[in-house]
């Protein structure tokens, strides 16, 4: 048996790849020096593979920012607009990251949405040209060599053509046409690339065909294949699909000249059952048992008995990974607090290595219950734990219907709220946070390592929120935020306050370029023991006669964006937040906070792939989460709530039924197609579709927010409109930030007037 990774993660142990990254944004380093770094640690991960005694090891897994972005470099799928900077090719590759603004030109970043069922997130690529498209093989090839200097035959990974096509926006239909056929000489030129250079495996990567697809999807993966594979000559092709199983296209895989098929035997739940109807002799199978989004360690004895099943009907089985490792921490090595009692139950990407290199030992002997190995990991998962909280459960017990219910319904509270909160046409406001300058991360962290006293601590970001306040005022925005200062991280602030929760100090996980998040842990029922956020929106809204709103973070992002539980339901552990929450929005209520808003930035992300399981699986339980925690307040408390994207035009009905009175959303990247949907749906819920976008520096002028809104304005009714950045500015610098505040307030001012 050989075992398989589809590919490691890049950013490093201790990020080593953000830090370097940013520094070369920041013109403190050069790109020599960014090289090196990223070279390194390319060395690094090939060489813990390599020890491991992984057998299929990936090269072109490394990314400066992201592997679809690395895949339209390749190809040069690039739109105009990046061409027309001139910019040598590294820094044209974080244009489009980034956009650009600068001596060359100016223009906004390309559109990034998340990647399948993940919190990581890709560019999606745009083509305005397909004229341009043609092979640029020089990042894989290089790659490949530094991985062959290290003793290591790699595969080569790349984007498979039929995910990468699906994954572009083009500009029209001819373009599209035009694009298909280049885009399949480009393909082919690199297989006969990779041929003279000897490469043995090739890894496409093809997660969209864990969608549901349509007839034409299958038309056209097999026109592309078919041509494709005729050009393989010595090369072998592993098609890897993830994140699901391929029922649509199970048979077209079998009967197309593939080498090897990867399936996903951890989120696939068809996938025995397709390969019950028979196995190709002539291929290999990547089994993926190995869950490489989870942290807890395989389960052996569960993954022994599936193997052993799936070998009944493929005689070739690789052990494989069930996605890239990319969504995993790195290592628990770098975790020194944890005790042992917990961390004994977590594998992480490194850890993962090694349940890969002992299954494949295990499933190797002969009379495997009796391995060592196998017999600790089976004790591992017999050990009593500290998981459950009886007081909690009987609460979840108790629910009953009306608990879910909002009153009076929105109509009614919309008019009394008007009345009560007295607001102009076009409300300006911001999403909640305000730049994480060093001064207040030192000061968090030296209250975390007890530097500082907690008064100390409390003072410093009093001053900060008084300071935010009075910035706001300044700027002339209508709701004020306090600035959340007091965070590290959306999710974590809360599950730190909230029993149940574990924390990693360094399980970092990349979520979009240099960005990553470090996900808490769901370790047991969750409780909340003390109010969290009451006393700082307290003295938020003491600073100012305007409206300040609270700012929590809704039950299904926090279970979303956090490593999740699997010993119960996702909805029964949502269940335990949401009630938790609901506490924290009546405390505020008390307090007399008027507007509370309540983030679910990750709603859609656990949303299943296909669409048939969306409502049995997910909405069915995630909307009435939500629900829980508002339906207790008054009708004159303006609830909030904020999401991170704007692709929601097939659940508007779902999200109209979380009853917000108000939701914001990026919608900046995406050019407002949404509020087409929303009009269409009639949608109840006033909407703030974000006007500028937060994750690129740049700069929005006043003109340019003038004909947002002005677009923005055509579509929705004037009363039901609010002007929000796209999402919270805690990533951005004060410089742009208020230059980009004091826009977006000039710019509706001036079209206030005219309404
Ligand atoms: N209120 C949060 C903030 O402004 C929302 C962040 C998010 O949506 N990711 O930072
Ligand atoms: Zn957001």
């Amino acid at each position: 048996m050989q075992n398989s990774v589809i590919a490691y993660p890049r950013i490093g142990a201790l990020r080593e790849l953000k830090f370097a990254i940013e520094k070369y944004f920041k013109k403190e380093s050069s790109k020599d020096e960014l090289f090196a770094v990223a070279k390194g640690l390319r060395k690094t991960h090939w060489l813990a593979q390599k020890e491991a005694g992984i057998d299929f090891i990936s090269c072109n897994d490394f990314s400066f920012y992201d592997n679809v972005l690395d895949t339209a470099a390749t190809f040069n799928v690039v739109a105009s607009r990046y061409k027309a900077l001139n910019l040598d090719p590294l820094d044209e590759y974080f244009a489009m990251a980034r956009g650009y603004q600068g001596e060359k030109g100016d223009t906004t970043a390309l559109a990034m949405k998340k990647w399948f069922n993940t919190n990581y997130h890709y560019l999606v690529p745009e083509c305005d040209n397909a004229e341009l498209i043609s092979l640029n093989s020089s990042k894989i090839l290089s790659e490949y060599e530094e991985a062959r200097a290290l003793g290591i035959e790699p595969k080569v990974v790349i984007t498979g053509i039929f995910t990468f096509f699906k994954l572009i926006n083009f500009a029209d239909e001819n373009t599209k046409n035009k694009a298909k056929e280049r885009l399949l000489t480009a393909y082919e030129a690199l297989f006969d690339e990779l041929n003279k250079k000897g490469v043995k495996w090739v890894q496409l990567d093809e997660p969209y065909l864990v969608y549901d697809l349509k007839a034409t999807d299958l038309a056209l993966f097999k026109d592309f294949y078919t041509a494709l594979l005729a050009k393989k000559a010595n090369l072998k092709v592993l098609v890897q699909s993830y994140f699901g199983d391929v029922r649509d296209i199970y048979d077209t895989l079998c009967s197309l000249n593939f080498d090897a098929l990867g399936l996903d035997f951890i989120e696939g739940k068809e996938s025995l059952k397709l390969i019950k109807r028979g196995y190709p002799t002539d291929k290999l199978l990547f089994a993926g048992l190995v869950n490489g989004k989870n942290i807890y360690k395989n389960n052996y004895e569960k993954t022994l008995n599936l193997l052993s099943e799936i070998q009944n009907f493929a005689n070739n089985v690789v052990l494989n990974t069930s996605c890239s490792l990319l969504h995993s921490p790195y290592t628990i090595k770098n975790e020194q607090r944890l005790e042992v009692r917990y961390l004994e139950h977590f594998a992480f990407a490194e850890e993962k290595l090694q349940e890969l290199k002992e299954l494949k030992e295990i499933a190797s002997s002969s009379n495997y219950k009796e391995n060592s190995l196998y017999k600790a990991n089976v004790a591992l998962f017999k050990k009593p734990t500290d998981k459950d909280n009886k007081a909690v459960k009987e609460r979840i017990a108790g629910l009953k219907d009306s608990d879910f219910v909002r009153l009076p319904k929105f109509k009614e509270r919309e008019q009394i709220q008007k009345k009560a909160l007295n607001l102009p046409l076009l409300p300006t406001t911001t999403i909640g946070s305000f730049p994480q300058t060093p001064d207040v991360r030192s000061n968090r962290l030296a209250f975390k390592q007890a530097k500082i006293s907690s008064t100390q601590y409390t003072k410093f970001n009093q001053g900060k929120i008084k300071e935010c306040i009075k910035l706001q005022e300044e700027i002339g925005l209508d709701v004020l935020v306090h600035g959340e200062f007091e965070r590290n991280d959306m999710v974590e602030y809360f599950g730190e306050s909230l029993e149940g929760f574990l924390f990693t100090q360094n399980g970092w996980v990349q979520s979009y370029g240099t960005r990553c998040v470090k996900p808490p842990v769901v370790w047991g029922d969750v409780a909340r023991f003390k109010p969290i956020t009451v006393a700082w929106s307290e003295f938020a809204q003491k600073q100012s006669d305007k409206i300040v709103k609270g700012m929590l973070t809704g039950p299904v992002t926090i279970l979303n964006w956090s490593f999740p539980r699997e010993d119960i339901s996702l909805k029964e552990s949502t269940m335990q937040i949401a009630l938790a929450i609901r506490d924290e929005v009546l405390d505020l209520e008390k307090a007399g906070i008027k507007i509370v808003q309540i983030d679910e930035a990750a709603l859609r992300e656990k949303l299943p792939l296909r669409k048939s399981d969306w409502h049995s699986e997910y909405l069915s339980w995630a909307i009435p989460a939500f629900n829980l925690v508002h339906s207790g307040v008054r009708a004159d408390t303006q609830i909030h709530t904020h999401m991170c994207y704007s692709e929601f035009n097939d659940i508007i009905k779902e999200i109209d039924a979380m009853d917000a009175d108000v939701i914001s959303f990026e919608a900046s990247r995406s050019n407002l197609k949404l509020l087409d949907a929303l009009k269409e749906a009639n949608f109840q819920t006033e909407v703030g579709p974000g006007v500028y976008d937060i994750h690129s520096p740049r700069v929005p002028s006043v003109s340019e927010l003038e004909s947002t809104m002005s677009k923005i304005l055509a579509k929705l009714p004037k009363e039901q409109i609010w002007i929000n950045p796209d999402c919270g500015l805690k990533t951005r610098g004060y410089k742009e930030v208020i230059e980009s505040l004091k826009n977006m307030v000039e710019a509706t001012k001036t079209v206030r007037e005219g309404l």
